[in-house]
């Protein structure tokens, strides 16, 4: 079974001058993906409690799933955290603290308009509802291509800034874009995290909490039996 773990990132249409359509799942298509895991009776948690079940367990729950979103995007709160509401669907995302409260180009690809990312506020009501949050690094850092006090930087000051927002534990980790190594790996352990969360890059075997794989929803699972396939290897 892959990690149980499926990766979003922005909740919202694609306007015209974006020219990476694949992170974008339209609010409607969320919707009927959220409403087809509830019917087929998955079972919702944070990343934070699908390791703990493992850790408890050696294996992760079977017909279970965390959602992770990443970067904070505002459409998260906008138009994601009402579906996740109505439906009484808990999840995970993975904050880029400098970005917090900012419209910025920081995270967006090449040649992209700058966009909104969660106010402190968004963060705190779902904080309060149950949704996790974690960190994608202060700056969102590709941890591969800088030096290992930068890493080490990146990883710990996010998650501090985390924790005084918030008052609660920062425990899960995201890298961005995917991108890991041995060092980062080091980091994001030393600096008490619980896991650490790649995309394809990573290991489906969960001995390695510090370089899982996610299963990334992409634009390509737009037509629900196309997502129904990628999250079917979860329900055996
Ligand atoms: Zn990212």
């Amino acid at each position: 079974m892959p990690v149980p773990v499926l990766a979003y990132h922005k909740i919202d249409r694609p306007t015209a001058d974006i020219k990476l359509r694949g992170a974008f799942t339209s609010p409607r298509n969320f919707a009927k993906q959220m409403a087809y895991l509830k019917k087929r009776d998955f079972k919702f948690y944070t990343a934070t409690e699908l390791i703990e079940f493992y850790r408890n367990n050696g294996a992760f729950p079977q017909k279970s799933v965390a959602l992770t979103f990443d970067d904070g995007w505002k459409d998260n709160y906008t138009f994601a955290f009402p579906i996740l509401r109505d439906l009484g669907i808990k999840a995970t995302i993975f904050l880029v603290p400098s970005c917090v409260g900012k419209t910025t180009a920081k995270v967006v690809a090449d040649g992209e308009s700058e966009r909104e990312h969660l106010s402190i506020e968004d963060i705190r009501e779902m904080s309060d509802y149950g949704i996790e949050f974690g960190s994608h690094t202060l700056n969102h850092k590709l941890l591969h291509k800088i030096a290992p006090e930068e890493v080490k930087f990146e990883v710990e000051e996010s998650k501090k800034e985390i924790e005084n927002l918030l008052h609660k534990p920062c425990q899960t980790f995201a890298y961005p874009a995917g991108f890991f190594t041995e060092t980062a790996q080091q980091a994001v352990k030393n600096a008490g995290y619980i896991a650490a969360f790649s995309t394809v890059y990573g290991d489906d075997d969960a001995s390695h909490l510090y370089a899982l794989n996610r299963i990334e929803i992409l634009r390509r699972n737009r037509f629900l039996f196309q997502f129904a396939r990628t999250v079917k290897p979860l329900a055996s």
